[in-house]
């Protein structure tokens, strides 16, 4: 396929030992900064997770000096193309989890992890109805868009996941179970903890929701709505052969497919808002945010007003 914007974005990540994550982040941090790559790098021990931006240059460059890496050489990187950045700055982070679970017992998804399924195969069961489709992102993610006749997940954080699973989801521990999330990271440690707790059979999306949408065969079939994203562009198309928007609007309910941000720098709730309601709300998501003294919408009013 013939590259058709000068940009893009990378999404990956790799479960495997990294030795010294302190020291792999400031050596990681050098290497992406002389290289012009802006982002969110996470290291610890356990691996690596990434999303990051830059010409097609610097990615080429990027996605070769990682594959020639023993750890990395068989990384999956899921390529968007784009007009330009989609981060401001670059970070490149230790961290304890790649994904924050916090599990009393931790899963090593080398170890234990769902069965993985291909697009095809996911598209496939999503069709059956002795299937329950569980959503293994958080309840924002879903909101927006989300695989028809998903269970949501009532989680703002993923760290909430597993106490709201225990609650929620333990009658369909004898069921045929599939799960997803947007790129695979997070499928992949869940699903390990989902078959601890007794699970019988429990089967991830490879690749997650952005490399079901990019199947030829697939087309992004089932999926409704728009995929959130942690970059600038919020959320990107899935569905190739119907949009059906299933975001609404918090205040007012109507179909709506666009973020923002409690205008309370305190509260900074994130949540879906049509224009109007904007406006008429001043972005807060109660009174007490609207009527908090720092309020950005205000200020941001004041400033054009003055
Ligand atoms: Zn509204
Ligand atoms: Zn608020």
């Amino acid at each position: 396929m013939p590259n058709s914007k000068p940009y893009r974005i990378l999404l990956y990540y790799k479960y495997v030992h990294i030795e010294d994550p302190r020291q792999y982040a400031e050596d990681h941090l050098r290497f992406c900064k002389e290289l012009g790559l802006r982002g969110r790098i996470l290291i610890a021990e356990e691996g690596i997770n990434g999303t990051v931006s830059g010409t097609t240059e610097q990615t080429d460059i990027y996605m070769r000096a990682m594959h020639g890496d023993p750890r990395f050489q068989d990384m999956v990187f899921k390529v968007d193309e784009a007009d330009g950045h989609a981060f401001k700055r670059l970070s490149v982070k230790p961290k304890r989890e790649l994904v924050t679970l916090r599990l009393e017992e931790d899963v090593d998804p080398n170890k234990l992890s769902g069965k993985r399924l291909s697009p095809k195969e996911f598209y496939e069961h999503l069709q059956r109805d002795d299937v329950v489709v569980i959503d293994a992102r958080n309840d924002y993610e879903y909101d927006i868009g989300h695989f028809r006749g998903a269970i949501k997940p009532e989680v703002r954080t993923f760290r909430e996941y597993p106490e709201w699973a225990r609650k929620n989801l333990s009658q369909y521990k004898d069921k045929k179970v599939i799960m997803y999330c947007t790129g695979g990271i997070r499928c992949e440690k869940l699903s390990g903890f989902f078959l601890r707790e007794g699970f019988k059979d429990v089967s991830q999306l490879d690749g997650g929701i952005v490399t079901y949408g990019k199947d030829p065969e697939v087309k992004g079939r089932l999926f409704d709505g728009k995929c959130y994203v942690f970059d600038e562009r919020i959320s990107v198309p899935i569905n190739q052969v119907e949009h059906k928007v299933v975001g609404q609007c918090y205040y007012c309910g109507k179909p709506e497919e666009r973020y923002v941000n409690c205008a309370n720098p305190e509260c900074h709730f994130h949540h879906i808002c049509c224009h109007e309601c904007e406006e008429k709300y001043k972005r807060s998501c109660s009174e007490k945010c609207r009527n908090h003294p720092l309020n950005r919408y205000k200020l941001e009013k004041e400033t054009i007003h003055a």
